[in-house]
């Protein structure tokens, strides 16, 4: 199929797919009048990826991934994994405290122990685990609740 199709399909931008053409992510057949050809295998592996963007990769990263022969990739999903953990701890954490805080009975959140003891706990510093791809969408900001 053409790529304006495939693109249809999976529900992205053509030059999307050109990008990932060009980076050597999914390189698609070319048709003898040289348009790109993707094929079901192709749309396949575009899904893939999808998921592996969704789940933070970068590009580089997913490189990496897709093929089990890269020396890279056990450190590569190690380290996505420890993201993950890493923001699921956090966001596990802000779920506790906006509970508590919804039922909380003083007057001023800095007053209560429960409160200052959550907002203590908020990481301040953002894990030492981060790519040098670019600044981690996760940065926590300073909180500004304790004090
Ligand atoms: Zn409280």
């Amino acid at each position: 199929m053409r790529i304006g199709e495939a693109a249809r399909r999976l529900g992205v931008a053509v030059h999307v797919l050109r990008h990932w053409d060009d980076e050597a992510v999914v390189v698609p057949d070319r048709a003898p009048s040289g348009h790109r050809d993707y094929t079901e295998e192709h749309l396949h592996r575009l899904r893939v990826l999808r998921a592996c963007q969704d789940v933070g990769m970068s590009l580089p990263e997913i490189r990496q991934v897709l093929h089990r022969s890269e020396p890279e990739r056990a450190d590569v999903i190690e380290r996505q994994l420890r993201r993950v953990r890493t923001q699921r701890a956090r966001l596990e954490a802000a779920e506790r405290f906006l509970v508590h805080v919804v039922d909380c009975e003083h007057d001023l959140l800095t007053r209560c122990e429960a409160c200052t003891g959550y907002a203590v706990g908020v990481p301040l510093r953002p894990p030492p685990h981060r790519t040098p791809a670019g600044p981690d969408p996760t940065t926590p900001h300073r909180s500004t609740v304790a004090g």
